[in-house]
């Protein structure tokens, strides 16, 4: 299959999605070496789980299948641009690549932040809206040590 099949694939699951009521106009393929892999929904509403875009779908059900946390040589393809959240879990999954139909800036333009959350990273972080600070314990650095001396570990 072509690449713009799989992309109409993608978009075809977002407007099947917003006619059944199950979330946002999203919808998101993985593929590897020309076959499908997985497939995602956003159902943010439907789940009450802001998480729950497409791309997070179908990288959780690509991951389950595969019964891997890396989907190396997969490539998404999703009908919208991937938001900051779902960005972070392609190289989380060390994809290969990712494929998108409408930007983020068309997404603004129906009411989406992901134009906006991009742009609050760029903001030095005492000018984001949502305050983030560094509280410091005894123990903090515990976990790192545990890991860093922990024999046999899976490196991820
Ligand atoms: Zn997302």
């Amino acid at each position: 299959m072509s690449q713009e099949v799989f992309m109409k694939m993608a978009v075809d699951l977002a407007l099947e999605n917003v006619l059944n009521h199950r979330g946002g106009p999203f919808g998101a393929i993985i593929v590897r070496n020309g076959r499908i892999i997985s497939i995602g929904r956003n159902q943010v509403s439907s789940k009450n789980d802001p998480t729950a875009h497409a791309e997070m779908d179908a990288i959780r059900a690509a991951c389950q299948y595969l019964n891997t946390y890396q989907l190396t040589g997969c490539e998404l393809y999703t009908s919208s641009e991937p938001c900051p959240m779902c960005l972070g879990a392609v190289y989380w999954a060390r994809l290969k690549g990712v494929y998108y139909a409408a930007s983020r800036k068309d997404a603004a333009k129906i009411g989406f932040e992901d134009d906006y959350i991009y742009h609050q990273f760029t903001l030095p972080v005492e000018q984001r809206i949502i305050p983030m600070s560094q509280i410091l314990t005894k123990n903090t650095y515990e976990p790192y040590y545990a890991w860093v001396n922990q024999p046999n570990k899976q490196q991820y």
